[in-house]
């Protein structure tokens, strides 16, 4: 294992904790034959106006769980957010759209559809249930108690099965009741299939990279981003930032940005990472050219400029040519990349070059790329390349959280495996750490 600076405690610490899934239970692990499952998923979908599914990757990745479910002879309780109700019935948010798309893929399986997810209606359809059949909960989000963690919402959850799978890799982030609160009342809990493959991507790619490691940061919310370079800095070789975010970079160095996007109030702690970077050896590169208009919606005026000239009444809106070259330039000897958040307003043709153009090169030269967040995901299902690359994780802000060395509390809360391996936590420790 390689890092580039010498690691303290805290760094340490935090290292583990990407790897501490292992000492819980997956799937596998835990006897289902014949139980109720409760099974919280991800369903959260992109829909459109007629609420129709306009992409129905994460309840497709959840299928080897619920097909494994299925063949254990479980009862199968099917429980996922979707939208943002807040904490009252909304028929807006119901997961009709959902059930409907989960029927098709279960052609020779009853699936039921609940009115709501706690209480008696919905205890007695549980108990209904024969082996193999699935039962989809209604948004959980309908109840204040979900996102508050509450515990005798999280009870009455519970009460629903004899055993938790979290499969919903993308909200494991929160500490919500389905996701957390939940846990303390079963024996026995553990993670799904979905989980098991974006951790094992997350933990291989962060705690042994291969180099050179490359990462590139985009999209236009600084201060999420922040503490995942803070993080990195002496664990990834390149730090690559475009997208709004070089703005606030480009800011901290003295460049006029104009009207572009920038976070003021993280000037200070830009500096301090570009100086920090120095020191531990962590390249950190930015563009040095950019797509300028004078607005977003209807521009009359767009041009490509060095970001010495960006004008007072013009915003970036895209990397420039000469920065796409730079960018290929770093990423053509890597070895591993993890790209969170476009490079540019990709989703007005305008302005979608840079991203388009860095991620054809990552396909075309085969790097290996674990590619997260929404919109970088969504980029990637624009141009048609979303299945030539190596990995699109479901999870925006629970990759977030992984990068920046934190614990996922949906993992966090699931049972211990009995016996727990758990020696590679002990080497990165007690090897160090220098290259
Ligand atoms: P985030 O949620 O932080 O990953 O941001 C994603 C959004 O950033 C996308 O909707 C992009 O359109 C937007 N974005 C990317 N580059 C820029 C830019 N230069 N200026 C403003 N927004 C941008």
């Amino acid at each position: 294992m390689n890092y580039n600076k010498h690691l303290d405690d805290e760094t340490l610490e935090k290292m583990q904790n990407i790897l501490k899934f292992k000492q819980k239970k997956s799937i596998t692990d835990i006897d289902l034959r014949n139980k109720t499952v409760l099974v919280r998923v991800d369903f959260n979908v992109p829909l459109n106006d007629y609420r129709q599914i306009t992409d129905a990757r994460r309840i497709r990745f959840t299928l080897p769980t619920l097909f494994y479910l299925h063949n254990e002879n479980c009862k199968i309780v099917v429980i996922s957010h979707l939208g943002r109700p807040g904490g009252k019935k909304d028929e807006r948010f119901n997961l009709l759209p959902v059930y409907k798309r989960l029927k098709e893929f279960f052609p020779l399986t009853t699936v039921y559809r609940a009115k709501d997810c706690i209480g008696p209606e919905v205890e007695q359809m549980v108990k209904k249930l024969n082996p193999g059949e699935i039962l989809l909960l209604e948004n959980p989000r309908f109840h204040p108690g979900e996102k508050a963690n509450d515990p005798e919402f999280a009870r009455q959850l519970a009460k629903l099965a004899d055993i938790y799978i979290n499969d919903a890799f993308a909200t494991s982030h929160r500490k919500h009741a389905s996701t957390y609160g939940v846990t303390e009342y079963f024996k026995e809990s553990g993670y799904g299939f979905l989980v098991e493959k974006e951790l094992k991507f997350f933990s291989q790619a962060l705690s042994n990279p291969r180099r050179p490691f490359t990462v590139i940061l985009g999209g236009k919310k600084v201060k999420d981003k922040l503490d995942v370079i803070k993080y990195l800095i002496g664990v990834a070789d390149n730090i690559i930032i475009g997208g709004g975010m070089a703005y606030t970079f480009l800011s901290a160095k003295g460049y006029n940005v104009g009207k572009s996007v920038i976070d003021v109030s993280k000037l200070d702690d830009v500096r301090s990472y570009l100086h920090e970077s120095n020191l531990n050896g962590t390249k950190i590169y930015l563009p040095v050219d950019v797509v300028v208009c004078d607005e977003l919606d209807d521009p009359t005026h767009v041009e490509e400029v060095p970001i010495t000239t960006i004008q007072e009444n013009h915003m970036g809106v895209d990397i420039g040519s000469e920065t796409i070259k730079l960018f290929k330039d770093v990423l053509k000897d890597s070895k591993q990349v993890i790209w969170q958040g476009p490079l540019g307003v990709f989703e007005k043709e305008d302005f979608e070059n840079g991203t388009k153009e860095i991620a054809r090169f990552l396909i075309e030269n085969k790097i290996y790329s674990i590619i997260c967040g929404g919109d970088s995901a969504a980029a990637f299902e624009k141009f048609g390349f979303q299945d030539n690359i190596s990995f699109i994780s479901t999870g925006g802000g629970a990759s977030l959280a992984l990068m920046k060395g934190e614990l996922l509390p949906g993992i966090e809360c699931l049972s211990d495996k009995e016996e727990v391996e758990f020696t590679i936590v002990n080497t990165i420790a007690q090897k160090g750490i220098q290259r």
